[in-house]
Protein backbone atom coordinates (compact mmCIF):
# COMPACT_ATOMS: atom_id res chain seq x y z
CA UNK A 1 0.00 0.00 0.00
CA UNK A 2 1.47 3.39 -1.28
CA UNK A 3 -0.47 5.86 0.91
CA UNK A 4 -3.21 6.01 -1.35
CA UNK A 5 -6.94 4.47 -1.76
CA UNK A 6 -7.49 4.38 -5.38
CA UNK A 7 -10.76 6.93 -6.39
CA UNK A 8 -12.74 4.10 -7.16
CA UNK A 9 -12.29 1.88 -4.69
CA UNK A 10 -13.71 5.12 -2.03
CA UNK A 11 -16.60 5.81 -4.49
CA UNK A 12 -17.31 2.37 -4.17
CA UNK A 13 -17.04 2.51 -0.52
CA UNK A 14 -19.11 5.82 -0.06
CA UNK A 15 -21.55 3.64 -1.82
CA UNK A 16 -22.07 0.85 0.05
CA UNK A 17 -22.10 3.05 3.57
CA UNK A 18 -24.52 5.31 5.59
CA UNK A 19 -21.86 6.72 6.69
CA UNK A 20 -19.11 9.82 5.25
CA UNK A 21 -15.61 8.94 3.70
CA UNK A 22 -13.39 11.63 3.47
CA UNK A 23 -10.00 11.23 1.77
CA UNK A 24 -6.76 12.76 2.85
CA UNK A 25 -6.87 14.60 -0.05
CA UNK A 26 -10.17 16.25 0.67
CA UNK A 27 -11.11 19.73 1.36
CA UNK A 28 -12.29 18.93 4.97
CA UNK A 29 -10.24 16.71 5.81
CA UNK A 30 -7.95 18.80 8.51
CA UNK A 31 -10.76 19.38 10.26
CA UNK A 32 -11.87 16.49 11.10
CA UNK A 33 -8.86 14.96 11.95
CA UNK A 34 -8.53 17.56 14.48
CA UNK A 35 -12.19 16.80 15.51
CA UNK A 36 -10.81 13.13 16.11
CA UNK A 37 -9.01 14.44 19.15
CA UNK A 38 -10.78 16.01 22.32
CA UNK A 39 -7.11 16.85 22.84
CA UNK A 40 -6.27 20.42 21.49
CA UNK A 41 -2.67 18.65 21.30
CA UNK A 42 -3.70 16.77 18.39
CA UNK A 43 -1.00 14.16 17.43
CA UNK A 44 0.66 14.73 13.70
CA UNK A 45 -0.47 11.70 13.08
CA UNK A 46 -2.64 11.44 9.81
CA UNK A 47 -4.79 8.58 8.39
CA UNK A 48 -5.45 8.11 4.93
CA UNK A 49 -9.34 7.30 5.26
CA UNK A 50 -11.73 8.50 8.11
CA UNK A 51 -15.05 6.65 8.19
CA UNK A 52 -17.55 8.25 10.16
CA UNK A 53 -20.13 5.10 10.27
CA UNK A 54 -23.86 5.23 10.63
CA UNK A 55 -24.66 2.04 11.60
CA UNK A 56 -23.06 -1.34 12.78
CA UNK A 57 -23.51 -2.61 9.02
CA UNK A 58 -21.29 0.22 8.35
CA UNK A 59 -18.87 -0.98 10.46
CA UNK A 60 -18.52 -4.21 8.64
CA UNK A 61 -18.37 -2.49 5.16
CA UNK A 62 -15.53 -0.69 6.24
CA UNK A 63 -13.81 -3.75 7.97
CA UNK A 64 -14.22 -5.89 4.61
CA UNK A 65 -13.03 -2.68 2.32
CA UNK A 66 -9.71 -2.16 4.60
CA UNK A 67 -9.10 -5.87 4.07
CA UNK A 68 -9.92 -5.93 0.64
CA UNK A 69 -7.61 -3.00 0.09
CA UNK A 70 -4.58 -4.13 2.48
CA UNK A 71 -5.50 -1.13 5.09
CA UNK A 72 -4.86 -0.88 8.57
CA UNK A 73 -7.65 -0.32 10.97
CA UNK A 74 -7.68 2.06 13.56
CA UNK A 75 -10.67 2.93 15.72
CA UNK A 76 -12.36 5.93 17.65
CA UNK A 77 -14.96 5.82 20.17
CA UNK A 78 -15.52 9.63 21.41
CA UNK A 79 -12.09 10.98 20.87
CA UNK A 80 -11.16 11.54 24.48
CA UNK A 81 -7.95 9.74 24.74
CA UNK A 82 -5.20 11.85 26.20
CA UNK A 83 -2.71 10.53 23.65
CA UNK A 84 -5.36 10.63 20.55
CA UNK A 85 -5.24 7.04 20.01
CA UNK A 86 -6.85 6.43 16.92
CA UNK A 87 -5.41 9.00 14.98
CA UNK A 88 -2.54 6.79 13.29
CA UNK A 89 -0.48 7.44 10.00
CA UNK A 90 -1.15 4.66 7.42
CA UNK A 91 -4.68 3.51 8.54
CA UNK A 92 -8.39 3.84 8.00
CA UNK A 93 -10.11 5.18 11.16
CA UNK A 94 -13.16 4.21 11.50
CA UNK A 95 -14.87 7.00 13.42
CA UNK A 96 -17.62 5.79 15.71
CA UNK A 97 -18.83 9.17 17.48
CA UNK A 98 -22.63 8.97 15.52
CA UNK A 99 -23.55 5.69 17.29
CA UNK A 100 -25.06 7.37 20.13
CA UNK A 101 -28.59 5.15 20.81
CA UNK A 102 -29.21 3.90 24.04
CA UNK A 103 -31.86 1.63 25.02
CA UNK A 104 -33.04 0.29 28.73
CA UNK A 105 -34.52 -2.02 29.96
CA UNK A 106 -35.07 -0.94 33.70
CA UNK A 107 -37.13 -4.20 34.50
CA UNK A 108 -33.76 -6.44 33.73
CA UNK A 109 -31.67 -3.57 34.61
CA UNK A 110 -29.79 -3.59 31.39
CA UNK A 111 -28.92 -0.63 29.32
CA UNK A 112 -27.50 -1.50 25.65
CA UNK A 113 -25.57 1.44 24.32
CA UNK A 114 -23.70 2.21 21.27
CA UNK A 115 -19.94 3.40 21.24
CA UNK A 116 -20.14 6.87 21.65
CA UNK A 117 -22.91 7.35 24.60
CA UNK A 118 -21.53 9.32 27.16
CA UNK A 119 -21.63 8.88 30.80
CA UNK A 120 -23.88 11.63 31.47
CA UNK A 121 -26.10 10.74 28.38
CA UNK A 122 -26.49 7.29 30.24
CA UNK A 123 -26.69 8.34 34.28
CA UNK A 124 -29.25 11.20 32.94
CA UNK A 125 -31.56 8.38 31.60
CA UNK A 126 -31.03 6.32 34.71
CA UNK A 127 -31.45 8.97 37.47
CA UNK A 128 -35.27 9.33 37.42
CA UNK A 129 -35.59 5.35 37.88
CA UNK A 130 -32.86 5.47 40.84
CA UNK A 131 -30.73 3.82 38.35
CA UNK A 132 -26.92 4.69 37.91
CA UNK A 133 -23.72 3.06 35.80
CA UNK A 134 -20.16 3.52 37.11
CA UNK A 135 -19.15 6.34 34.35
CA UNK A 136 -16.18 8.42 34.30
CA UNK A 137 -15.57 11.79 36.53
CA UNK A 138 -15.99 14.02 34.07
CA UNK A 139 -19.68 14.16 31.52
CA UNK A 140 -18.30 14.36 28.57
CA UNK A 141 -16.03 10.78 28.56
CA UNK A 142 -17.52 8.68 25.84
CA UNK A 143 -18.49 4.94 27.26
CA UNK A 144 -16.92 3.37 24.37
CA UNK A 145 -12.93 3.34 25.24
CA UNK A 146 -13.32 4.33 28.81
CA UNK A 147 -15.36 0.58 28.96
CA UNK A 148 -12.73 -0.93 26.84
CA UNK A 149 -9.75 0.45 28.93
CA UNK A 150 -11.54 -0.81 32.24
CA UNK A 151 -13.25 2.20 33.42
CA UNK A 152 -12.57 4.14 36.64
CA UNK A 153 -15.48 5.94 37.43
CA UNK A 154 -17.24 7.02 39.85
CA UNK A 155 -17.74 4.78 43.04
CA UNK A 156 -15.25 2.38 41.28
CA UNK A 157 -13.79 0.89 44.72
CA UNK A 158 -17.59 -0.31 45.61
CA UNK A 159 -18.75 -0.65 41.90
CA UNK A 160 -15.75 -2.03 40.48
CA UNK A 161 -13.86 -0.57 37.46
CA UNK A 162 -16.77 -0.23 34.96
CA UNK A 163 -15.80 -3.27 32.69
CA UNK A 164 -17.01 -5.87 34.92
CA UNK A 165 -20.36 -4.35 34.19
CA UNK A 166 -20.37 -5.42 30.90
CA UNK A 167 -22.19 -8.05 30.32
CA UNK A 168 -22.29 -8.75 26.77
CA UNK A 169 -20.97 -6.80 23.60
CA UNK A 170 -21.67 -6.72 19.52
CA UNK A 171 -18.38 -7.33 17.99
CA UNK A 172 -17.55 -6.82 14.54
CA UNK A 173 -14.22 -8.60 14.02
CA UNK A 174 -11.21 -8.69 12.03
CA UNK A 175 -13.33 -11.34 9.05
CA UNK A 176 -16.13 -9.13 8.59
CA UNK A 177 -18.62 -10.65 10.63
CA UNK A 178 -20.83 -9.28 13.64
CA UNK A 179 -20.34 -11.57 16.71
CA UNK A 180 -21.85 -11.57 20.50
CA UNK A 181 -19.40 -11.48 23.07
CA UNK A 182 -21.25 -12.82 26.29
CA UNK A 183 -19.98 -15.86 29.17
CA UNK A 184 -21.59 -17.86 26.64
CA UNK A 185 -20.99 -17.59 23.68
CA UNK A 186 -17.18 -15.97 22.74
CA UNK A 187 -16.28 -15.50 26.24
CA UNK A 188 -12.27 -14.71 25.53
CA UNK A 189 -13.13 -11.36 23.42
CA UNK A 190 -15.75 -10.75 26.74
CA UNK A 191 -12.10 -11.24 28.82
CA UNK A 192 -10.03 -8.56 26.34
CA UNK A 193 -13.27 -6.28 25.69
CA UNK A 194 -12.85 -5.75 29.64
CA UNK A 195 -9.81 -3.75 30.12
CA UNK A 196 -7.56 -4.00 26.70
CA UNK A 197 -8.30 -0.68 25.71
CA UNK A 198 -6.72 0.16 22.57
CA UNK A 199 -4.70 -3.27 22.41
CA UNK A 200 -8.45 -4.90 21.57
CA UNK A 201 -8.31 -5.75 18.06
CA UNK A 202 -12.17 -5.76 16.70
CA UNK A 203 -14.22 -2.94 16.82
CA UNK A 204 -17.13 -3.12 19.43
CA UNK A 205 -20.94 -1.86 18.08
CA UNK A 206 -22.60 -2.29 21.14
CA UNK A 207 -21.93 -2.81 25.08
CA UNK A 208 -24.99 -4.54 27.41
CA UNK A 209 -24.12 -2.45 30.63
CA UNK A 210 -25.65 -4.07 34.02
CA UNK A 211 -27.21 -1.17 35.80
CA UNK A 212 -27.10 -0.61 39.68
CA UNK A 213 -29.25 1.02 42.45
CA UNK A 214 -28.20 4.73 43.03
CA UNK A 215 -26.84 5.52 45.96
CA UNK A 216 -29.76 7.54 47.71
CA UNK A 217 -27.56 10.30 49.92
CA UNK A 218 -24.06 10.68 47.99
CA UNK A 219 -21.81 12.94 49.89
CA UNK A 220 -18.89 14.86 50.13
CA UNK A 221 -16.53 15.98 52.12
CA UNK A 222 -13.93 18.72 50.68
CA UNK A 223 -10.87 19.83 52.79
CA UNK A 224 -7.89 22.70 51.49
CA UNK A 225 -5.00 22.43 52.67
CA UNK A 226 -1.17 23.81 52.02
CA UNK A 227 0.97 21.84 49.98
CA UNK A 228 3.81 22.29 52.33
CA UNK A 229 1.43 20.37 54.81
CA UNK A 230 0.87 17.44 52.32
CA UNK A 231 2.97 14.80 53.42
CA UNK A 232 1.00 14.87 56.52
CA UNK A 233 -2.27 14.56 55.07
CA UNK A 234 -1.11 12.16 52.43
CA UNK A 235 0.18 10.08 55.45
CA UNK A 236 -2.86 10.13 57.61
CA UNK A 237 -5.11 9.63 54.51
CA UNK A 238 -3.00 6.28 53.36
CA UNK A 239 -3.21 5.05 57.15
CA UNK A 240 -7.07 5.27 57.17
CA UNK A 241 -8.16 4.20 53.54
CA UNK A 242 -8.43 0.86 54.39
CA UNK A 243 -10.66 1.24 57.76
CA UNK A 244 -12.92 3.51 55.18
CA UNK A 245 -15.49 1.29 53.50
CA UNK A 246 -15.34 0.49 49.79
CA UNK A 247 -18.31 2.97 49.52
CA UNK A 248 -15.99 6.00 49.94
CA UNK A 249 -13.77 7.73 46.88
CA UNK A 250 -11.03 9.14 49.03
CA UNK A 251 -8.70 11.51 47.09
CA UNK A 252 -5.99 13.74 47.17
CA UNK A 253 -5.69 16.39 44.10
CA UNK A 254 -3.11 19.37 44.03
CA UNK A 255 -5.20 22.16 41.75
CA UNK A 256 -5.54 25.63 41.15
CA UNK A 257 -5.96 27.18 44.40
CA UNK A 258 -9.54 29.11 44.46
CA UNK A 259 -9.16 33.17 44.44
CA UNK A 260 -9.88 33.58 48.41
CA UNK A 261 -7.05 31.24 49.51
CA UNK A 262 -4.40 32.14 47.15
CA UNK A 263 -2.16 34.39 50.24
CA UNK A 264 -3.13 31.90 52.70
CA UNK A 265 -1.53 28.94 50.72
CA UNK A 266 2.08 30.21 51.01
CA UNK A 267 4.72 29.42 48.48
CA UNK A 268 2.30 27.51 46.66
CA UNK A 269 2.99 27.94 42.52
CA UNK A 270 -0.65 28.51 43.06
CA UNK A 271 -1.88 25.18 43.43
CA UNK A 272 -3.16 24.03 46.28
CA UNK A 273 -3.89 20.27 48.38
CA UNK A 274 -7.16 19.13 48.46
CA UNK A 275 -8.26 16.32 50.42
CA UNK A 276 -12.03 15.09 49.53
CA UNK A 277 -14.12 11.98 50.52
CA UNK A 278 -17.52 11.14 48.32
CA UNK A 279 -19.59 8.44 50.38
CA UNK A 280 -21.78 6.52 47.93
CA UNK A 281 -24.72 5.54 50.80
CA UNK A 282 -28.11 5.81 51.32
CA UNK A 283 -28.77 8.09 54.66
CA UNK A 284 -27.50 11.22 55.31
CA UNK A 285 -27.05 10.01 58.48
CA UNK A 286 -24.63 7.26 57.27
CA UNK A 287 -22.31 9.35 55.04
CA UNK A 288 -22.14 12.28 57.78
CA UNK A 289 -21.11 9.38 60.05
CA UNK A 290 -17.99 7.89 58.15
CA UNK A 291 -17.22 11.42 56.74
CA UNK A 292 -16.50 12.68 59.95
CA UNK A 293 -13.35 10.45 60.05
CA UNK A 294 -11.94 12.84 57.72
CA UNK A 295 -11.57 15.74 61.07
CA UNK A 296 -8.93 13.48 62.51
CA UNK A 297 -6.42 14.16 60.01
CA UNK A 298 -3.64 15.26 62.27
CA UNK A 299 -3.31 18.50 60.60
CA UNK A 300 -7.01 19.33 60.57
CA UNK A 301 -6.66 22.36 62.36
CA UNK A 302 -4.35 23.52 59.31
CA UNK A 303 -6.80 23.13 56.61
CA UNK A 304 -7.58 26.75 54.95
CA UNK A 305 -11.25 25.80 54.29
CA UNK A 306 -13.66 22.57 54.85
CA UNK A 307 -16.71 22.36 52.86
CA UNK A 308 -17.88 19.26 54.53
CA UNK A 309 -21.26 16.85 54.52
CA UNK A 310 -22.25 18.46 50.68
CA UNK A 311 -24.93 16.22 48.95
CA UNK A 312 -23.03 15.91 45.52
CA UNK A 313 -25.49 13.91 43.69
CA UNK A 314 -23.56 11.99 40.78
CA UNK A 315 -23.94 14.19 37.70
CA UNK A 316 -23.39 17.40 40.43
CA UNK A 317 -19.83 14.87 40.85
CA UNK A 318 -19.41 15.01 37.05
CA UNK A 319 -19.97 19.23 37.10
CA UNK A 320 -16.94 19.33 39.80
CA UNK A 321 -14.52 16.72 37.54
CA UNK A 322 -15.61 18.56 34.38
CA UNK A 323 -14.43 21.78 36.06
CA UNK A 324 -10.64 20.21 37.02
CA UNK A 325 -10.21 19.19 33.38
CA UNK A 326 -11.66 21.99 31.12
CA UNK A 327 -12.52 21.19 27.40
CA UNK A 328 -10.74 23.14 24.90
CA UNK A 329 -7.03 22.52 26.48
CA UNK A 330 -4.13 20.84 25.67
CA UNK A 331 -3.19 17.80 27.85
CA UNK A 332 -0.64 15.61 28.21
CA UNK A 333 -1.29 12.57 30.89
CA UNK A 334 0.29 9.93 32.53
CA UNK A 335 -0.95 7.58 35.34
CA UNK A 336 0.43 5.11 37.98
CA UNK A 337 -0.45 2.42 40.17
CA UNK A 338 1.61 2.77 43.57
CA UNK A 339 2.01 0.55 46.62
CA UNK A 340 4.70 3.52 47.79
CA UNK A 341 4.16 5.35 51.00
CA UNK A 342 1.46 7.93 50.11
CA UNK A 343 3.61 10.81 51.77
CA UNK A 344 6.65 9.86 49.55
CA UNK A 345 4.94 9.67 46.39
CA UNK A 346 2.95 12.95 46.90
CA UNK A 347 5.61 15.30 47.97
CA UNK A 348 7.25 14.15 45.18
CA UNK A 349 4.63 15.26 42.87
CA UNK A 350 4.23 18.28 45.02
CA UNK A 351 7.70 19.81 44.39
CA UNK A 352 7.19 19.32 40.87
CA UNK A 353 4.09 21.30 41.10
CA UNK A 354 6.00 24.02 42.69
CA UNK A 355 7.60 24.83 39.18
CA UNK A 356 4.91 23.69 37.07
CA UNK A 357 4.56 26.03 34.09
CA UNK A 358 0.87 25.72 33.74
CA UNK A 359 -1.20 26.87 36.53
CA UNK A 360 -4.11 24.88 35.48
CA UNK A 361 -2.20 21.48 35.62
CA UNK A 362 -3.68 18.84 38.20
CA UNK A 363 -2.84 16.12 40.22
CA UNK A 364 -4.87 13.26 41.64
CA UNK A 365 -4.35 10.54 44.13
CA UNK A 366 -6.95 7.70 44.63
CA UNK A 367 -6.34 5.62 47.27
CA UNK A 368 -7.80 2.01 47.56
CA UNK A 369 -10.69 1.99 50.48
CA UNK A 370 -11.99 -0.89 51.99
CA UNK A 371 -10.36 -3.96 53.72
CA UNK A 372 -9.33 -6.07 51.03
CA UNK A 373 -8.91 -3.40 48.54
CA UNK A 374 -9.19 -3.47 44.77
CA UNK A 375 -7.24 -6.67 44.11
CA UNK A 376 -9.36 -8.81 46.12
CA UNK A 377 -12.52 -7.88 43.89
CA UNK A 378 -11.56 -8.35 40.58
CA UNK A 379 -12.86 -11.03 38.24
CA UNK A 380 -10.96 -12.55 36.03
CA UNK A 381 -10.21 -10.40 32.99
CA UNK A 382 -7.89 -8.54 30.63
CA UNK A 383 -7.96 -5.53 33.25
CA UNK A 384 -5.54 -6.24 35.86
CA UNK A 385 -3.24 -3.87 37.51
CA UNK A 386 -4.30 -2.68 40.52
CA UNK A 387 -2.26 -0.96 43.62
CA UNK A 388 -3.06 0.86 47.10
CA UNK A 389 -3.18 4.31 44.96
CA UNK A 390 -3.56 5.51 41.79
CA UNK A 391 -1.70 8.71 40.45
CA UNK A 392 -3.13 10.84 37.76
CA UNK A 393 -0.94 13.69 36.74
CA UNK A 394 -2.25 16.03 34.01
CA UNK A 395 -0.08 19.24 32.33
CA UNK A 396 -2.71 21.45 31.36
CA UNK A 397 -2.84 24.87 29.11
CA UNK A 398 -4.01 26.74 26.63
CA UNK A 399 -1.47 28.51 23.95
CA UNK A 400 0.87 26.07 21.70
CA UNK A 401 3.38 28.52 22.09
CA UNK A 402 3.87 26.80 25.64
CA UNK A 403 4.07 23.22 24.70
CA UNK A 404 7.66 23.24 24.96
CA UNK A 405 7.82 24.36 28.13
CA UNK A 406 4.41 22.43 29.54
CA UNK A 407 6.07 18.68 27.72
CA UNK A 408 9.21 19.50 29.46
CA UNK A 409 7.42 19.39 33.14
CA UNK A 410 5.57 16.99 32.56
CA UNK A 411 7.88 14.50 31.20
CA UNK A 412 10.63 15.51 33.81
CA UNK A 413 7.79 15.19 36.92
CA UNK A 414 6.58 11.82 35.45
CA UNK A 415 10.17 10.26 35.20
CA UNK A 416 10.72 12.01 39.03
CA UNK A 417 7.59 9.97 39.71
CA UNK A 418 8.75 6.75 37.85
CA UNK A 419 10.14 4.65 40.48
CA UNK A 420 6.89 4.65 42.53
CA UNK A 421 5.20 2.17 40.18
CA UNK A 422 4.26 -0.86 39.88
CA UNK A 423 2.34 -0.04 36.96
CA UNK A 424 -0.04 2.63 35.14
CA UNK A 425 -3.62 2.24 33.66
CA UNK A 426 -3.76 1.85 30.46
CA UNK A 427 -6.72 4.40 29.72
CA UNK A 428 -4.75 7.30 30.58
CA UNK A 429 -1.02 6.64 30.21
CA UNK A 430 0.55 7.88 28.18
CA UNK A 431 1.18 4.88 25.77
CA UNK A 432 2.72 6.61 22.92
CA UNK A 433 5.90 8.41 24.22
CA UNK A 434 5.68 5.45 26.26
CA UNK A 435 4.96 2.18 24.67
CA UNK A 436 6.39 -0.10 27.27
CA UNK A 437 3.58 1.60 29.77
CA UNK A 438 0.82 -0.51 28.05
CA UNK A 439 2.37 -3.83 28.90
CA UNK A 440 2.83 -2.63 32.31
CA UNK A 441 -0.87 -1.67 32.51
CA UNK A 442 -1.83 -5.32 32.78
CA UNK A 443 -0.53 -8.46 35.07
CA UNK A 444 1.67 -10.62 32.93
CA UNK A 445 -0.29 -13.87 32.33
CA UNK A 446 -2.99 -11.70 31.51
CA UNK A 447 -0.95 -9.32 28.63
CA UNK A 448 0.50 -12.79 27.59
CA UNK A 449 -3.01 -13.98 27.06
CA UNK A 450 -4.05 -10.66 25.06
CA UNK A 451 -1.39 -11.23 22.71
CA UNK A 452 -2.20 -14.82 22.00
CA UNK A 453 -6.22 -13.73 21.63
CA UNK A 454 -4.94 -10.71 19.36
CA UNK A 455 -3.07 -13.34 17.15
CA UNK A 456 -6.34 -15.78 17.21
CA UNK A 457 -9.05 -12.90 16.12
CA UNK A 458 -6.97 -10.42 13.97
CA UNK A 459 -4.22 -13.18 12.39
CA UNK A 460 -3.51 -10.75 9.89
CA UNK A 461 -2.92 -7.91 12.55
CA UNK A 462 -6.01 -5.97 10.10
CA UNK A 463 -6.17 -3.48 13.61
CA UNK A 464 -3.36 -1.04 14.68
CA UNK A 465 -2.80 -2.35 18.14
CA UNK A 466 -0.37 -0.76 20.88
CA UNK A 467 2.65 1.73 19.68
CA UNK A 468 5.99 -0.43 19.84
CA UNK A 469 7.95 -0.45 22.02
C1 LIG B 1 -11.85 14.72 30.38
C2 LIG B 1 -11.53 13.25 30.53
C3 LIG B 1 -11.90 12.60 31.70
C4 LIG B 1 -11.62 11.23 31.86
N1 LIG B 1 -12.02 10.59 33.00
C5 LIG B 1 -11.81 9.27 33.13
C6 LIG B 1 -12.26 8.56 34.30
O1 LIG B 1 -12.86 9.13 35.19
N2 LIG B 1 -11.98 7.24 34.39
C7 LIG B 1 -11.32 6.57 33.40
O2 LIG B 1 -11.14 5.36 33.51
N3 LIG B 1 -10.90 7.20 32.29
C8 LIG B 1 -11.12 8.53 32.15
N4 LIG B 1 -10.68 9.17 31.01
C9 LIG B 1 -9.94 8.41 30.02
C10 LIG B 1 -10.92 7.70 29.07
O3 LIG B 1 -11.30 6.49 29.65
C11 LIG B 1 -10.24 7.42 27.74
O4 LIG B 1 -9.85 8.62 27.17
C12 LIG B 1 -11.14 6.66 26.77
O5 LIG B 1 -10.37 6.24 25.69
C13 LIG B 1 -12.28 7.50 26.29
O6 LIG B 1 -13.07 6.76 25.38
P1 LIG B 1 -13.21 7.21 23.85
O7 LIG B 1 -14.20 6.32 23.23
O8 LIG B 1 -13.43 8.66 23.76
O9 LIG B 1 -11.74 6.86 23.33
P2 LIG B 1 -11.17 7.13 21.86
O10 LIG B 1 -10.16 8.22 21.95
O11 LIG B 1 -12.25 7.28 20.87
O12 LIG B 1 -10.47 5.74 21.56
C14 LIG B 1 -9.20 5.39 22.06
C15 LIG B 1 -8.86 4.02 21.55
O13 LIG B 1 -9.68 3.04 22.21
C16 LIG B 1 -10.06 2.02 21.28
N5 LIG B 1 -11.51 2.03 21.11
C17 LIG B 1 -12.38 2.96 21.57
N6 LIG B 1 -13.64 2.57 21.31
C18 LIG B 1 -13.57 1.39 20.68
C19 LIG B 1 -14.53 0.48 20.17
N7 LIG B 1 -15.85 0.71 20.28
N8 LIG B 1 -14.10 -0.66 19.58
C20 LIG B 1 -12.79 -0.93 19.48
N9 LIG B 1 -11.82 -0.11 19.94
C21 LIG B 1 -12.21 1.03 20.54
C22 LIG B 1 -9.35 2.33 20.01
O14 LIG B 1 -8.11 1.65 19.99
C23 LIG B 1 -9.15 3.82 20.08
O15 LIG B 1 -8.09 4.27 19.27
C24 LIG B 1 -10.94 10.52 30.83
C25 LIG B 1 -10.57 11.20 29.66
C26 LIG B 1 -10.86 12.53 29.51
C27 LIG B 1 -10.43 13.25 28.25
Amino acid sequence: MDGRVPITGVKELQSRIEGKVTTATDAGYEQIRCEMSWNQLTPMRYPQLVVQVATEQDVVEVVRFARTHGMKIAVRGGGHSWVGFSLRDESLLIDLGRLNRVSIDYEARVAAIQPAVTGRELNSQLAPHGLAFPVGHCPSVPLSGYLLNGGLGLNCNSWGPACFSIEAANVVTADGSIVVANQEQHADLLWAIRGAGPGFFAVVTQYFLKLYQAPRAITTSTYYYPLHRIEEVAAWAGSVARQLPREVELKIFFAPVPAALAKQCGPSNGFVGILSATAFLDTAQEATATLGLLENCPVAHECLQKEVNQPTPLAALQDMGGMLLPERHRYLADTLWSDSPPAQLLATARDYFLHAPSPKSLAACAFSTGVEGRAAVLPDAAFSMTAGTLLLCYAIWERPEDDAVNAAWHRETIAALDSFAVGHYVGESDIVAEPARAERSFARTNWQRLQSLRRTYDPDALFHGFFSA
